[in-house]
């Protein structure tokens, strides 16, 4: 192996992706090695595999207080996306989405694709901490308003909405909605029917599952089309052979998350509040407010470059993200760090680092001096 490959990664860019969960990767070796029937077909090899599908639908169920029927299987965040907005609005009489203007590409290029359709689309902006003020929602909804999909979390600034309170809104008025929970489904308790949304999605590589798999919660009676045609998979809505082994490690990993949620919550908060105290002396600005997803830390140095930042901690083996892209000459703020406003002299330097519960206090320790040393030097 050569030594770049030998040394040691500190991974803290958990809302890219996660670890894969050792008891999710053990659940789901049966399913790729001896049980790898079809689960829809009648004779008996395949009943455990069903048998599975119909428990990992229960268990992803109790998790969000959901019932398994509500429950839809697809390839993960972006897909649920895809189909929650194009599966209520392009067949629907009302034609308005609103959105935010920090969703995620998987809305907001949905959201693009609608209006080519004949749809209208609505951007709520976000106050300077990544809030989503209920009022704008109140002042831009009307009873041509079909759907509103507003993120729970976001993925760059982690700041977290009043979901409850903007679907009451949208209830009130009429429409229907929809909430991109990739970022908080497994990291902070989720209560669907406390909510009250009608549609919610989710991505099982972002709380410790495996990649390509995910599902959308729909509410019973929720007016949806289907969003891949083929056989009957999924009560005919989105078809295609079940991924068994994925489902079963999705429904493992999400129940294994949260059945420790409140400590896993108060661990990386922990670190969160340990890596701002230990690179306290440095200038910045760190983004998303008081409330953010717990562990995700988007900060702005002003008048450095994020790109090198992220180059230069990757060299010390530390993986984070960045909030700019930069493509050949030119660096582009992202579309995130533009709708907060962001001084563009901050949104050029700014990284997320996103802790997750396998991160160690000497690890946090160890990214913070060599942020500092980085910044200072
Ligand atoms: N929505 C949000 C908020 C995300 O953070 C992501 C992934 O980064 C997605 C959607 C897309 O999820 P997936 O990677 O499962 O397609």
């Amino acid at each position: 192996m050569s030594e770049e490959y030998m040394k040691k990664i500190i991974y803290a860019d958990n809302a890219a992706t996660t670890k894969l969960d050792y008891d999710a990767f053990e659940a789901m070796k049966p399913y790729l090695l001896n049980e790898y029937s079809n689960a829809s077909q009648p004779y008996s090899f395949a009943r455990l595999a069903k048998k599975a599908l119909k428990e990992a639908r229960k268990i992803i169920a109790e998790c969000i207080n959901a019932k398994p029927e509500e429950i839809y299987f697809t390839s993960g965040g972006t897909e649920s996306d895809n189909w929650a907005i194009k599966g209520v609005l392009l067949h629907n009489a009302k034609k308005n989405l609103i959105t935010s203007e920090i969703e995620h590409k998987a809305v907001l290029n949905s959201a693009k694709f609608i209006e080519k359709m004949g749809c209208s689309v609505k951007y709520l902006k976000p106050n300077c901490d990544g809030i989503i003020n209920p009022l704008s929602l109140e002042k831009s909804i009307t009873n041509e308003t079909g759907l509103v999909s507003i993120m729970y979390a976001n993925n760059e600034i982690g700041s977290i909405q009043p979901i409850k309170e903007l679907c009451n809104i949208a209830h009130q008025n009429g429409a229907l909605f929809h909430t991109d929970a990739v970022q908080t489904v497994g990291h902070i308790k989720i209560d669907v029917q406390e909510l009250g949304v009608d549609l919610l999605s989710a991505s099982a590589h972002k709380f410790n599952g495996p990649k390509g798999i995910g599902f959308l919660y729909v509410k019973s009676g929720t007016n949806i089309t289907p969003y891949i045609d083929g056989g009957a998979q999924e009560k005919s809505l989105r078809a295609g052979t079940e991924n068994v082994a994925s489902i079963v490690g999705m429904a493992c990993a999400l129940k294994n998350n949260c059945n420790y949620i409140d400590e896993n919550l108060a661990y990386t908060k922990s670190l969160e509040v340990e890596f701002l105290k230990n690179i306290s002396e440095l200038d910045f600005i760190k983004n998303g407010g008081q409330y953010t997803l717990p562990g995700n830390i988007s900060i702005s140095f002003k008048g450095k470059s994020g790109e090198s930042l992220l180059h230069r901690l990757d060299l010390k083996g530390i993986c984070v993200s960045t909030g700019s892209a930069c493509n050949s000459s030119m660096t582009q703020i992202s579309h995130v760090l533009k709708a907060i406003g962001l001084n563009e002299e901050y949104a050029i330097g700014t990284i997320r680092v996103s802790i997750g519960k396998e991160n160690t206090i000497e690890e946090i320790h160890f990214i913070a001096n060599e942020l500092k040393k980085i910044i200072s030097g």
